[in-house]
């Protein structure tokens, strides 16, 4: 079964409004979370992206740093960006 995120919460964790740079925790349906940086210009670009080691990775299962979640980044992208940093900063 190919696993696939599901965001269904986003904080702020860190902002520069001067230089547009942004970091979020995001929170997955399944518990993981992640820690997301965003660089608003030109326009909003992911720029990275790392597990939190709070639970086991829920790809791999590893309880340590891995990559699993750099495939994602366009998925999560996508959700995050589909209204949730708007509401997060409005
Ligand atoms: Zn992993």
């Amino acid at each position: 079964m190919a696993y696939r995120p599901n965001v269904v919460g986003v904080d702020t964790a860190g902002s520069n409004d001067k230089d547009g740079l942004y970091e979020f925790v995001v929170h997955l349906e399944d518990g993981t979370m992640c820690r997301v940086f965003y660089n608003r210009f030109p326009e909003w670009k992911l720029t990275n992206i790392s597990r939190l080691l709070k639970t086991p990775c829920p790809i791999c299962r590893k309880d340590y740093i891995c990559n699993c979640f750099e495939k994602f980044k366009g998925d999560i992208d996508v959700q995050l960006r589909d209204g949730r940093i708007e509401q997060l900063l409005a």
